[in-house]
């Protein structure tokens, strides 16, 4: 081909697609909430919203009334007014709005990463004592692999590597060869952070119970946009983030989940006065509580759990299967035009192409990406790269159009095709 025969093929391909992405945006029943998310001018195409999802336009305001009122004018009475409750109702919300949770099971406190080591650390000393293996897989998120290890050396567990496929991720039959009468806890990433692979909770749920031993979900790149039921699929313990799809804003806390059969059963390793029986009783003896509020620490953090509060409220009226639905939208057309415009300069596709067995993110791989992503970055085209050659196209919901999409995939290409020369 001519280099004209190149530009014009290039170009009704990229007018086919961004049409396309028109007429998907048109039917769209989520299109109404893209106006609620500040705005950010410069930014032509956010694809980040797994990494830190975007405000909702009327945080600036709550965060304002919240020093003048809450915290400015009542004072220390705000906490017996609302902010004791704080970290149970809203893991109340989440439990509603996300995770298929009745009330109870659910509390926002801490980091994802102390919520990990905490839950961990309890299963590993709780009734499965006798049980001295933790299952987990090579591909999870550093911290939930560091953290395993850490509790592995404290408490004297074995861990057993699964290496799963890295597209597909871990799959039951997997799981189903590695766990045992020995097997305490199989931790792992309901979406895998790097792939976007969604595994099936449920299947492996039920098989790490057959063995006997309990389950951990990491829910961190799922909750907000894969709907999930843990009440009904038996799912023992969960953490996952509300920075991401949550839209909590940087460093908010993440949530945990425990089923109410284990509460006041499993022992939660950062025993502080947050966690007794009686937070005020201020006496002698530690006793834990028997409920959610065992697994505090604390002081919750109040002021970073107010942003996520404005996401949950367009959640809970979107509705996570609606949610879903966009999302399935979504990363099917970054897939179809990653495979128009960016197979042929040599991106290899890094995510299920299946949606059914794929989360909110899309992730390419090719070489150069590296070096690409800068320049994306620099013309407010915001994707994130992740080591060693993958570009993750984050599409969260509610506040990512078609239009957004396309344009970002058209943008890597321009800016692949810059450096390749
Ligand atoms: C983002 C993420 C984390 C982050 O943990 P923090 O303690 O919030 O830093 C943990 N696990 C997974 C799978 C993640 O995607």
């Amino acid at each position: 081909m001519t280099t004209d025969a190149v530009s014009r093929t290039a170009g009704s391909s990229d007018d086919s697609l961004l049409d396309l992405a028109r007429a998907l945006d048109a039917a769209d029943p989520l299109a109404v909430h893209l106006d609620a998310f500040a705005e950010a001018p410069g930014v032509g195409a956010y694809l980040d919203g797994n990494s830190l999802g975007r405000p909702v336009r009327d945080v600036p305001e709550r965060l304002a009334s919240f020093a003048r009122e809450d915290w400015g004018t009542r004072l220390i009475r705000s906490w017996d007014e609302q902010w004791m409750a704080l970290p149970m109702e809203l893991g109340d919300r989440i439990g509603r709005v996300a995770l298929g949770a009745a009330p109870g099971q659910t509390v926002v406190a801490d980091s994802t990463s102390v919520l990990i080591y905490k839950l961990m650390r309890a299963a590993l000393a709780g009734p499965a004592t006798g049980r001295t293996e933790l299952v987990i897989e090579t591909g999870n998120f550093p911290t939930d692999r560091f953290l395993a290890e850490g509790v592995a050396a404290e408490t004297g567990a074995t861990i057993r590597w699964l290496e799963p496929d890295p597209v597909h991720g871990v799959q039951v039959a997997d799981v189903a060869a590695v766990v045992s009468e020995r097997t305490a806890l199989v931790s792992l990433s309901h979406v895998d952070y790097r792939s976007g692979a969604l595994a099936d909770m449920r299947g492996i749920t039920a098989i790490v119970h057959d063995a006997g031993a309990l389950m951990m979900w990491d829910l961190c790149h799922s909750a907000g946009v894969v709907p999930m039921q843990l009440d009904a699929w038996g799912v023992d313990m969960a953490v996952g983030c509300t920075y991401k799809y949550l839209n909590g804003g940087p460093g908010s806390p993440a949530f945990a989940y425990l089923r109410s059969a284990h509460q006041g059963v499993l022992r939660q390793p950062i025993q502080g006065w947050w966690s007794a029986a009686d937070i005020f009783a201020m006496g002698p003896e530690y006793v834990p509580a028997g409920d959610i509020r065992q697994l505090l620490s604390g002081t919750p953090p109040v002021t970073s759990m107010l942003a996520m509060q404005a996401m949950l409220d367009l959640l809970e009226e979107a509705t996570v299967d609606a949610v879903r639905d966009k999302s399935l939208s979504l990363t099917d057309l970054a897939v179809r035009a990653s495979d128009e415009v960016l197979a042929p300069l040599g991106v290899r596709l890094l995510s299920p192409r299946d949606g059914a067995v794929r989360g909110g993110h899309v992730t390419i791989g090719h070489p150069d990406f590296r070096a690409v992503t800068q320049t994306l970055w620099a013309a407010g085209i915001i994707p994130d790269f992740r080591f060693p050659d993958g570009i993750r196209l984050g599409l969260s919901p509610l506040s990512t159009s078609h239009v957004e999409t396309v344009t970002g995939v058209l943008a890597v290409r321009d800016a692949l095709e810059s450096h390749v020369g």
